[in-house]
């Protein structure tokens, strides 16, 4: 964060505001994580502070310290209104634009609050007065961690806020294993243990609450894996069917894209799961190396993210998008086979 927007965030929070504080559609560990835990800090800061997240999170991060008090705007539209129109800061983390909050996007264009962004994803847009955005971080959390650091308050860290952070830094990183990870990461997981993170109950708690439904939901998602070999990609697709077929709770495909990266000499992998409510095909980019999902995603699935990890949606039929996808790849098979 640069000196003149943390003299600005420090004048800001220098006397008590109503705070709003959003993470993005289907939020994940990084944006419950970081948003529980700047909520913690903001509340020990004397303001007064609610998460609203646009729709529910997955049962595997309701173990979170209160993980409770997050209203969810797809159930709780009038008391969550009520709160954003009388915000005076909102706090936008782990994304960086309004497209990125589905329903709550009216609102938070309307509103006179100022907003700041913490965020780690490519492409922000202007929204914000604040801006603390860099593409370089393994994840908000650790940039929340330097954001306290930044307004000397590392002290203030306490055990709730460390299990947070530690959950984020963990999810965002595949466990420490992608390229974001940095020696930094691992001094601030390193300072996080100290300040009271549980890593080996946080890891149980996120990774080892499996339902025999859900493995038997990803039995067959790697059954409808399809490999280019020419293209260097796998893709698997899950339709509605087999979602309700495996009575498919929210959360449970979290992880499944990664299998196809685990095939030797595959660089793309991705998964197309239909949504019949949403009417969307929503689909998930992992790449290894060079190759910018990030890119992709944009380009042609109304998408964006990271270079290793992105989001998108198509609203055709999943057999369309899987025939669009494999037609634009072909645009890719020098870049991919490289
Ligand atoms: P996931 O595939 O795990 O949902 O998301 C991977 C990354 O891409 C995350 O950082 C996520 O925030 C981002 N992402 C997922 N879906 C979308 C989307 O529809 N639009 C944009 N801009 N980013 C997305
Ligand atoms: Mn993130």
């Amino acid at each position: 964060m640069n000196l003149e927007d943390v003299n600005a965030v420090k004048q800001l929070l220098s006397a008590p505001q109503k705070i709003v504080v959003v993470p993005h559609k289907n939020p994940d560990g990084d944006a419950i994580g970081s948003t529980l835990a700047l909520w913690h800090y903001l509340k020990k800061k004397g303001h007064e502070a609610t998460i609203i997240a646009p729709n529910d999170f997955p049962k595997f991060l309701k173990w979170m310290p209160k993980n409770e008090e997050i209203l969810i705007f797809e159930k709780q539209s009038i008391q969550a209104k009520k709160y954003i129109e009388e915000a005076s800061v909102i706090f936008t983390l782990d994304f960086n634009h309004l497209g990125r909050i589905g329903q709550m996007e009216p609102l938070l264009e309307a509103s006179q609050a100022i907003f700041v962004m913490i965020d780690h994803h490519q492409a922000p847009s202007g929204y914000a007065q604040i801006m603390y955005s860099d593409v370089t971080m393994s994840s908000t959390c650790e940039m929340v961690y330097n954001f306290m650091e930044s307004l000397n308050d590392v002290e203030k860290i306490d055990t709730d806020m460390a299990n947070c952070l530690y959950t984020g830094i963990m999810t965002d990183t595949g466990s420490f294993k992608f390229s974001s990870t940095t020696s930094r990461t691992h001094k601030v997981v390193a300072d996080l243990i100290d300040k009271g993170a549980d890593n080996t109950a946080i890891h149980n708690r996120v990774f080892d609450t499996n339902s025999p439904s859900r493995l038997h939901l990803l039995g067959c998602a790697l059954g409808n894996m399809k490999i280019l070999e020419a293209y260097s990609t796998a893709y698997i697709t899950l339709s509605q069917a087999e979602l309700d077929k495996y009575n498919f709770k929210k959360g449970d495909t979290e992880g499944f894209v990664n299998y196809g990266l685990t095939l030797e000499g595959i660089q793309f992998a991705v998964i197309f799961i239909e949504n019949a409510e949403e009417g969307i095909i929503k689909i998930s980019f992992r790449s290894q190396g060079s190759f910018s999902v990030n890119e992709f995603a944009r380009k042609y699935f109304d998408g964006g993210g990271h270079t290793n990890a992105a989001g998108g949606k198509s609203e055709q039929s999943l057999q369309e998008t899987t025939a669009y996808f494999e037609t634009v790849l072909e645009n890719y098979k020098d870049q991919l086979t490289a």
